[in-house]
């Protein structure tokens, strides 16, 4: 299967949910006018795009309509499908390495598991990558990254449950230097209910990998489970108080409808979703292509 091709797999369900009402909608009218706009409208909020981004996209598509003069409602979803990737789309930036990225989020949002599959997405590009349990607040939390860590073919550094999280990273930089290697992958606590620990605890991560490691490219990816809608949001809004978030791994698109989320993210919190996970297997996580996904979603 082609990327493609297991990126529509992995949204069939919320390609199916948005496409199908798009076309009803669409289908039910002759003309284009106020109101075909407004029951789209409806249909992006009910497909979860939020209120903001479906009026903001709408809006673009009213004005759009006008200065083209489009007439003819077969063309509205073309029209519908390009400004909908001008929400989403936005400019990647060239990597360096070294690098070092954080992953943070609560718990049960799939930061263990992202981590694996990214673990292995730059493992087959040939870079050098090392985990760091950085997640020492549950026992059970190293040993779960240990077989990601096994699945993916890449070294770990971990300690025993209580152990500083700091002291994990600052091993992981001294192996990485002394062995040249690219990129550590970081996996935290995600202890959000706690403000003042995460912030503390991430505080001192930020502050070891300053002090130590300035010559690596710093980047924190906050994970967020793509099935709990609205809440998610919240969660990532929270996070972003809290620390500096660079970009967003959402998990879980395999299992949900409400996948048009994605679309809404950027939006609403002004940060890019960098990948997204739909499955669970090692190959499930896929770097976040604009054009790809709305391709997928409405054809
Ligand atoms: P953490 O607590 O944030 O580290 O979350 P975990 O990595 O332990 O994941 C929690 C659960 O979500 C596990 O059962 C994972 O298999 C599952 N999970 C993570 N990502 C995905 C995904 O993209 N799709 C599906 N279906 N399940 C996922
Ligand atoms: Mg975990």
């Amino acid at each position: 299967m082609s990327f493609f091709e297991k990126l529509k797999a992995g949204m069939s369900k919320t390609r199916k949910n948005i496409s199908e009402k798009i076309n009803v909608v669409l289908s039910a009218f002759t003309r284009v006018d106020e109101d075909l706009l407004e029951e789209l409208e409806e249909t992006l909020i009910l497909c979860d795009l939020g209120v903001s981004t479906s009026t903001a996209a709408i809006e673009k598509l009213r004005s759009r309509i006008k200065l083209e003069r489009i007439k003819d409602v077969s063309e509205v979803k073309k029209a519908l499908k390009e400004i909908l990737l001008e929400l989403v789309d936005f400019e990647e930036k060239e990597e360096h390495f070294p690098k070092i990225i954080l992953i943070v989020g609560v718990n049960g949002a799939g930061k263990t598991t992202s981590i694996g599959k990214i673990a292995h997405v730059y493992k087959e590009q040939g870079k050098d990558v090392m985990l760091a349990a950085a997640d020492t607040f549950r026992a059970a939390a190293s040993e779960q990254l240990t077989i990601w860590a096994d699945r993916a073919g890449v070294p770990i550094v971990k300690y025993g449950e209580g152990h500083d999280p700091a002291a994990v990273v600052y091993d992981a930089i001294d192996s990485c230097k002394s062995h040249g290697r690219d990129l550590i992958i970081v996996d935290t606590a995600g202890r959000l209910h706690n403000k003042v620990n995460l912030m503390n605890e991430l505080g001192k991560i930020s502050r070891v990998i300053d002090r130590e490691y300035p010559e690596a490219e710093k980047e924190t990816l906050l994970v967020l489970d793509g099935t709990a809608g609205q809440n998610a949001l919240f969660q990532a809004r929270e996070f972003a108080n809290t620390v500096h978030v660079d970009g967003i791994i959402l998990t879980k698109l395999d299992g949900t409808a409400k996948g048009g989320f994605v679309l809404a993210i950027k939006e609403e919190l002004g940060i890019p979703v960098k990948y997204i996970g739909v499955g669970e297997g090692i190959d499930d996580l896929q770097r976040f292509d604009p054009k790809d996904f709305v391709d997928s979603l409405i054809d």
